[in-house]
């Protein structure tokens, strides 16, 4: 966790924000017990709490290593690089709802509040449906940041070649990207309520730390001709509802080039549930 409770003043502290002082305590905003200030986490060299060895089971920290890495991460991103943007910058923030907690809550010198969402582990379409009405009903804007797809972005090809010099065939595998992506359900919602457009935060030790705008498409499948009782029918190019085509992806992108939103209720034809009104932080 990235904040926890100081026994000398009863705030909130961020851990990265914090000296280290020997005599004062901190505990865990969740269950209350003693926790430790340390400052590496899961690779990242940021201030964070964590629970004692041998603490009972608590509910923080549930979410697992690679969301807390990449929620750390994005909070350092928008510390180094936006040090005077926001009037409020916090991680885990608890003062929202009782019904959200964000993994990262900050509101611009313009008065826009943003909520991000950092999605590592798979959450139903009902789950982020409540999200969506309650952070639209408070008028904030949503960020969903999804986990790079990296292994699911690579295709290999096989290619088979006459070797002059060795006198026989051989194969080689070449890695390509791919324009193909089938996407989860999680990402499918984002999609449709997204424009489009998803975003990404690159995989531990991978690449540039910024945000990755991936722009996809509906992939079509050719039509086909069937003979049916004795006659030729064609039937329509069908859309695979998981699977999308990539049209366009970009790393390094700003925050400041994200901007805030508001898309009204729709219902795809393709999916069973409608998308509620929504306040967004748009991709570029
Ligand atoms: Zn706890």
């Amino acid at each position: 966790m990235l904040t926890a409770f100081r026994e000398s003043d009863g705030q909130l502290v961020s851990g990265q924000l914090i000296r280290k002082r020997k005599e004062d305590r901190y505990f865990c905003p969740e269950c209350g017990e003693e926790v430790l200030h340390a400052r590496s986490l899961s690779g990242v060299r940021i201030g964070h709490f964590r629970h004692k060895p041998g603490a009972l089971l608590c509910s923080y920290g549930g979410e697992g290593p690679e969301h807390e890495r990449i929620k750390a991460e994005i909070y350092l991103h928008l510390l180094e690089h936006y040090p005077t943007a926001f009037t409020t910058l916090v991680p885990e923030y608890r003062d929202l709802s009782d019904a959200l907690r964000p993994d990262l809550f900050l509101e611009t010198r313009k008065g826009t509040r943003v909520a991000i969402e950092v999605q590592v582990s798979a959450i139903n379409v009902e789950e982020m449906t409540r999200r969506f009405k309650e952070y639209t009903r408070l008028g904030v804007h949503m960020l969903w940041v999804l986990p790079y797809p990296a292994d699911r972005l690579v295709q290999e090809q096989e290619e088979w070649g006459w070797a002059h010099g060795q006198g026989h065939y051989v194969r080689a595998v070449h890695h390509q990207q791919a324009h193909m992506l089938r996407l989860s359900e999680q990402e499918v919602f984002l999609y449709w309520a997204y424009f489009k457009r998803l975003v990404y935060w690159p995989g531990a030790g991978e690449g540039e730390r910024s945000f990755s705008v991936m722009r996809l498409d509906e992939a079509y499948s050719p039509g086909r001709e069937m003979l049916i009782n004795g006659e030729h029918q064609k039937y329509n190019a069908s859309r695979n509802s998981m699977m999308k085509r990539i049209l366009r992806l970009e790393h390094g992108i700003r925050f400041d080039a994200f901007r805030p939103t508001y898309a009204r209720a729709f219902r795809s034809l393709m999916r069973p549930y409608p998308i509620p009104g929504r306040y967004l932080l748009m991709a570029p």
